[in-house]
């Protein structure tokens, strides 16, 4: 099959990457920039004037299609961004019209976690595994699904917000979305983190205090896998508490979807094998059909700095 070739755009809260890739998962040319702050369509236009620059540096490669992975619920198939928790400013924004008048090419939006699931699937740990599930564990939970090699999308776009399952249906805490229990509020990093804040305070002698080295404002999720690595108590009970969720948000995913394959991906994936993935599996095996449980396989996705691009160009080769 001839080789075919389409630009991809990651936009995050912080950082903007784009990128030139082929339907092999190459990437030719690559750029990071910081996320414009602009109103949408200021920052569209320092976007589009950015991708306009690489793509003439690849004058002999016909692009046909640009892919955008965004950090919001997009409401499909006209590509609005609805309200995004990360860019505010961002709201009810028709960002496939936007982007495609800058760039006079067609443009195809998506979540970044329904980008990343298609990324792995075509090119990534679960490449040609159908049905596939992403979970991208990091500030919030983001779910993406492959179904005969399609995004699942739902009636209007928002299928695959696997964050969002309700896990604990005694929780009084209501999460960011309006809703009581929800996964995300759990095993979020903004869920550990207050849970951690709770249980610090009846914990004096934790050694997350020392890994926290004084500076109180700088808790992560991740310093308290270093300490549930180094033995401590409270962190070995957040752990579990986290894995415990995932884990059975695994299982339901497995029971509804009979998937086979589910991968974990984000910047969570580092807390490792041993205090992540094994004790995910081992819950999930535990709650789902053995059947079901059997052929799919769980493991961590490929990832990587590149990824969100060649997920967003991924969107764009798909359709093309
Ligand atoms: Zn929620």
């Amino acid at each position: 099959m001839a080789i075919k070739y389409a630009f991809g755009i990651d936009i995050g809260g912080t950082n903007t990457k784009l990128g030139i890739a082929d339907s092999d998962g190459n990437i030719l040319r690559y750029k990071s920039m910081p996320t414009p702050q602009s109103p949408p369509d200021t920052s569209a236009a320092i976007i589009a004037d950015e991708v306009e620059n690489l793509i003439q540096k690849e004058p002999d490669k016909e692009i046909s299609g640009v892919g955008v992975g965004f950090p919001a619920a997009i409401i499909q198939p006209d590509g609005i961004v609805s309200a995004s928790p990360n860019l505010p400013l961002w709201c009810n924004v028709p960002l496939k019209k936007v982007f495609e008048e800058h760039l006079k090419r067609p443009v195809y939006i998506d979540n970044d976690a329904n980008a990343a699931a298609l990324a792995e699937y075509l090119w990534g740990a679960g490449k040609g595994e159908d049905p596939l599930v992403i979970y991208t564990l990091g500030t919030g939970i983001g779910g993406g699904i492959v179904i005969g090699g399609k995004i699942y999308r739902g009636a209007t776009g928002g299928g695959g917000g696997l964050g969002h399952q309700t896990i604990d249906l005694n929780s009084k805490k209501m999460w960011k979305c309006g809703n009581y229990g929800c996964l995300e509020g759990i095993a979020g990093s903004y869920g550990i983190i207050s849970r951690t804040w709770e249980l610090l305070n009846l914990d004096k002698g934790s050694l997350i205090w020392g890994v926290m080295g004084g500076d109180y404002g700088a808790l992560s999720a991740d310093m308290v896998a270093v300490a549930a690595k180094d033995g401590d108590k409270t962190a070995k009970l957040i752990a579990r508490e986290v894995t415990r969720a995932l884990g059975a948000a695994v299982a339901n995913t497995i029971n509804v979807f009979n998937p086979r394959c589910i991968l974990i991906a984000g910047g969570m994936t580092e807390w490792g094998k041993e205090l992540l993935l094994n004790p995910i599996i081992e819950e999930a095996r535990k709650r789902s059909f053995k059947g079901l449980f059997k052929v799919c396989r769980i493991g961590f996705a490929k990832g990587g700095a590149k990824a969100g691009v060649l997920g967003a160009a991924g969107l764009a080769l798909s359709e093309m």
